[in-house]
């Protein structure tokens, strides 16, 4: 893999995904650094016994016309298809049907979406990257030692820093020494987000027959009193054609992840958010297998109000993420390819003038797509 490159992309997620795919299809070289093993980030799928689960993103749905364009391209590709058209809040206790649309999925889970951006892109996984330096007019980029490796070090003229705001700060703030903006670290710091722990229960086959007569497959339970530290729960095998094991997903309130951030031992969390699902559904309760995932940066709670953060000096550098516009999947993608249309300006030298970026952006990832497909 080439480790001398026109932009090294920091984060494997929508975002930094899109963004890639956006710059190599217009030329560039490009490598994406991921620290994780798998890509796309908080659109995330847990392998387990059998079947898998869906602990990040609940669905896809349309959200304006980028995620329209992904959907369709998915769908074409059999990668989605539709779970459901009805999601369900409580309200006074009382069940209700929140908006009616299609809610898709993907039987092999949602990071199926992620895979399918990540096609043809030179990924680095598993390496966290440690520290941007610029070096006379290039980047070194230094990713962390692991187990395996020593530190390595890319070079690129341009870097796209694709991961959540707190993540992207420790990145950029030492860049201050080397007179990259200020306004640029202010802006970054403006930026709040909301952590959540999602649980994964796995519960016995024979349960199935239970989940068949359940009035819901997944229940929005903010603001609920009866679960006041729940926030979402899906029977997330509802997901999957066949006969599988029943597999819940929960996921818990900001408060509540909140107030027990920095817990050592995670399984008391599990047992304490399925116990307040047990107050619907008693079975709940006693499952085979629990899991706890701690998204520290789950939800944007306070956005940039941008699609974007940019310098081009001393160096081109960009910063993206849903974080800059909002808190979805369509915040991230269109965040991705607005950043890549600005690495595009820089590289080359020119101003970046769009004059309808919604119809711009809409093309672009019709292309982009088409290009995948
Ligand atoms: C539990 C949960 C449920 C959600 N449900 C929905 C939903 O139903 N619908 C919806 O629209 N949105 C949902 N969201 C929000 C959605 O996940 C995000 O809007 C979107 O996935 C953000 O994509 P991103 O590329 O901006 O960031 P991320 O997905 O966070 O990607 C950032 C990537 O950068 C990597 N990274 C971080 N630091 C480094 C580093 N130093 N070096 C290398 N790599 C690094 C991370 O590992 C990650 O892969 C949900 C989020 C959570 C947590």
């Amino acid at each position: 893999m080439d480790t001398n490159v026109d932009t090294v992309v920091i984060g494997a997620g929508l975002a930094g995904l899109i963004c890639a795919q956006q710059l190599q299809q217009s030329g560039h070289r490009v490598v994406v650094v991921e620290k994780s093993r798998g890509v796309g980030g908080r659109l995330a799928t847990r392998r387990l016994q059998g079947t898998c689960a869906d602990h990040g993103v609940r669905y896809l749905d349309e959200q304006g016309p980028l995620t329209h364009n992904l959907i369709q391209a998915l769908w074409q590709q059999d990668i989605l298809h539709r779970w459901t058209d009805q999601l369900y809040c409580l309200q006074a206790e009382t069940l209700a049907v929140t908006e009616s649309k299609p809610y898709y999925t993907a039987t092999t889970g949602l990071t199926a979406a992620a895979k399918f951006l990540a096609s043809g892109l030179a990924i680095r996984h598993g390496q966290r990257v440690q520290a941007l330096t610029p070096i006379d007019d290039r980047w070194q980029i230094s990713l962390e030692a692991t187990a395996a490796q020593p530190t390595s070090y890319l070079t690129a003229g341009s870097v796209v820093v694709a991961v959540p705001a707190p993540q992207a700060l420790t990145l950029v703030q030492p860049l201050l020494e080397y007179g990259f903006p200020l306004e640029l670290v202010q802006a970054i710091q403006t930026v709040e987000f909301d952590p959540c722990y999602s649980v994964i229960a796995t519960y016995p086959l024979e349960q199935q027959s239970e989940i068949d007569q359940l009035p819901w497959q997944a229940i929005s339970l903010e603001g609920a009193t009866q679960t006041p530290d729940l926030a979402w729960l899906s029977l997330d095998s509802t997901k999957r054609p066949g006969t599988v094991p029943p597999v819940l997903v929960a996921h818990s309130t900001a408060t509540f992840a909140q107030s027990d951030l920095e817990a050592n031992d995670l399984r008391p969390i599990g047992q304490h958010l399925l116990a307040q699902a047990a107050t619907l559904v008693p079975w709940l309760a006693t499952p085979t297998e629990v899991q706890v995932h701690r998204w520290r940066y789950a939800f944007t709670r306070r956005p940039l109000q941008q699609r974007y953060l940019a310098t081009e000096l001393p160096l081109p550098l960009v910063c993206s993420g849903d974080w800059c516009s909002g808190k979805q999947v369509e915040n991230a993608v269109e965040s991705g390819l607005a950043a890549a249309c600005q690495i595009s300006a820089f590289l080359a030298d020119r101003p970046l003038l769009i004059t309808n970026w919604e119809a711009h952006a809409a093309e672009l990832m019709s292309q982009l797509t088409a290009t995948l497909v």
